[in-house]
Order: structure tokens, then sequence, then C-alpha cells
């Protein structure tokens, strides 16, 4: 499968990996949009939130809290943002579901 992310977690295309575990993958955004920035990926290829189904439910909620403990790993402690893009109009770029964790700064609201 010609997908970015698998080849991500399959180690063929490098990362720097943050957490890991038997349901996900988290690693450094390339271009990052905050002093932390990290991606949680399932290492199933599910292709965005719009695919999931009933089934996915706990890995859901699995990535959500994989989501909150790296934020704690990183003394987030005055806030961060979990942002899951979803499809064309939600700015989705890879099609592999992906939680960006962002956090360090003040972040800014409405977002573009
Ligand atoms: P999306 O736009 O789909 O919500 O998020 C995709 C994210 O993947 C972007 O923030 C982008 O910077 C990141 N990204 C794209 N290619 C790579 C890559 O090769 N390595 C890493 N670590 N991040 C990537
Ligand atoms: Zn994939």
């Amino acid at each position: 499968m010609n997908c970015l992310f698998c080849k991500i977690i399959d180690g063929s295309i490098s990362s720097k990996a943050v957490y890991q575990d038997e349901q996900c993958y988290a690693f450094a955004d390339i271009h990052p949009q905050a002093p932390v920035h990290v991606l949680i990926v399932p290492r199933e290829h599910i292709i965005s939130l719009a695919d999931v189904n009933d089934a996915d439910k706990p890995l859901l909620g699995h990535l959500v809290s994989v989501a909150a403990e790296i934020a704690c790993a990183n003394r987030l402690g005055k806030g961060y943002r979990v942002v899951v893009n979803t499809g064309a109009d939600g700015g989705q770029t890879v099609d592999h579901l992906h939680l960006h964790l962002l956090g360090g700064r003040q972040l800014t609201w409405p977002p573009g």
C-alpha cells in the first residue's frame, strides 16, 4: 500500500518516535506548528475519521488517551490542542487517520 504513514509505521520511512504500543505509533511532525507537535496514528490503516466503524471505538478512545499521556509527558499543563483533520474541507493531506497534538504556545481560535 502506498501510504506515507504506513511506511513510517513499518520503518521504511524514518521518523522521530515519541511513543508506541501495539495499537498506535506517535512521532514528531516533520513541519511542527508548535513547540510540541506530535502525530498519533493507529497501526491499522484507517483512512480518516469518516471511515471508522463501531468496532473502532475502543481504538479511538485509546488514541485520545495516548494524546493526553504524551501531553502530560511533555509538561503541557497549561493546555494543548488535539486535532483530527478530516477530508478535503478539513485539511487532511495524508489519508491515514491521525491525531495532531499541539502545544507549548498559546494557540489561537478559530483555526483557519
Ligand atoms: P494532515 O494535513 O493530513 O492533517 O496532517 C499531515 C501531517 O503530516 C502534516 O502536519 C505534515 O507536516 C506531516 N507530515 C507529512 N509528511 C511527513 C513525513 O514524512 N514525516 C513526518 N514526521 N510528518 C510528515
Ligand atoms: Zn496507512
